[in-house]
């Protein structure tokens, strides 16, 4: 397989119903749609301290809707998310930055049913080294099991020396298909 060919593809109609004009791209939707939220915006008056002191790492998948599926508003978390809602590295700078600069003293990780990443192995990797001749530096960091995935996202954090706070991390599974999270017991 090609690391470039699965990209699904949308019928054209499909995307006009949703207002994007022909003549336009989706970003235009996106700076059109800015225009009317601003009018409408006042300034909340916020630091930029999270209201809860927590930061959530998650999944970027599409279907996953963080700030309503938790009953968030604005203002009250930090949100960090990548392919698989990995602790990486790079998760790893923003949640320090999060509780040293910021003050959050919470963790949640959400994981999710039915992610990418599940059909996806380390062979990606090769793949894209053998189709633009360079090896990636970062991990695939596919995944079988959600729930052991969860328990090493964890396992991460609270091994990581930069944070001030381990001791409040929880993880999740949220399911795509009912919207319930399922909590994952670290052991
Ligand atoms: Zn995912």
């Amino acid at each position: 397989m090609t690391t470039s060919a699965s990209v699904p593809t949308e019928p054209e109609d499909a995307i006009s119903a949703r207002g994007v004009s022909p003549d336009g791209t989706v970003t235009d939707r996106l700076v059109d749609a800015n225009q009317r939220y601003a009018a409408a915006f006042t300034d909340p008056g916020m630091d930029a301290r999270p209201v809860l002191h927590v930061a959530v790492v998650a999944c970027m998948d599409a279907r996953l809707d963080l700030h309503a599926a938790l009953g968030l508003e604005l203002g009250d978390c930090h949100t960090v998310r990548n392919a698989g809602g990995v602790v990486t590295d790079d998760v790893i700078r923003s949640l320090t930055i999060s509780q040293r600069a910021l003050g959050t003293r919470s963790v949640v990780l959400i994981h999710h049913t039915g992610c990418g990443l599940e059909s996806l192995t380390e062979e990606f990797r090769h793949e894209l080294e053998m189709e633009v001749g360079q090896r990636p530096a970062w991990a695939v960091e596919a995944f079988r099991d959600v729930d052991q995935d969860v328990r090493q996202s964890m396992q991460r954090v609270r091994t990581s020396p930069f944070l001030l706070h381990r001791d409040d991390v929880r993880g999740f599974v949220f399911d795509v298909t009912t919207g319930l999270l399922r909590e994952i017991d670290p052991a």
